[in-house]
């Protein structure tokens, strides 16, 4: 949801609470094991901590603001701020910007382990489903190798007859 834009502000972000700038967050990776959901869990059960997924990539989130925001919520080292801070516009941003387009997001740790049970049964029956293809192929490839042994010794025996005549 865009928000309203205000009449007579010089800059976008003069009619906004500084919102790109009471949190921070970074990239993880993917979980993929029992033992990489136990670290999300222990993530999430800290303070102002959340997780999402967005194209399929992970993030964790701090909601906490920045040391340098000031009361009034201009930037307190403005000059020299961080490069994120100078490359991020109001052309889609915190306020101004579309809904968040999350696939999921994980505010709670019971959320984690929902979807841990979930992703990991789901793992579980892949591989299930994989070694019973593997072992079909095994046996086919064996049944495929077997008559060309047979014609082999087949095609062996009339030398060992004349040999032995
Ligand atoms: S860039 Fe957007 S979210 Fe950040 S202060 Fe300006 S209007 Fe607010
Ligand atoms: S350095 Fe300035 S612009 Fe960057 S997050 Fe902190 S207050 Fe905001």
């Amino acid at each position: 949801m865009r928000l309203p834009i205000l009449k007579d502000v010089n800059s976008l972000c003069e009619q906004c609470v500084a919102l790109c700038c009471r949190y921070f967050a970074f990239e993880i990776d993917k979980p993929t094991t029992k033992r990489d959901f136990e670290d999300l869990r222990w993530y999430i059960y800290h303070q102002d901590t959340i997780i999402f997924v967005e194209k399929g990539r992970w993030y964790m989130q701090i909601n906490r603001p920045c040391k340098e925001l000031l009361p009034d919520n201009r930037c307190g080292v403005y000059e020299k701020r961080p490069a994120i801070c100078r490359e991020y516009t109001t052309k889609n941003c915190d306020w101004h910007g579309d809904d968040y387009d999350y696939e999921h997001l994980f505010t709670e740790a019971d959320q984690i382990e929902q979807y841990a049970k979930q992703y990991l049964a789901e793992q579980r029956k892949r591989r299930r489903t994989r070694a019973k293809s593997a072992s079909k192929n095994r046996a086919k490839t064996r049944r495929a190798k077997t008559p060309q042994r047979k014609s082999k010794a087949r095609a062996a025996l009339p030398v060992r007859l004349l040999k032995s005549a």
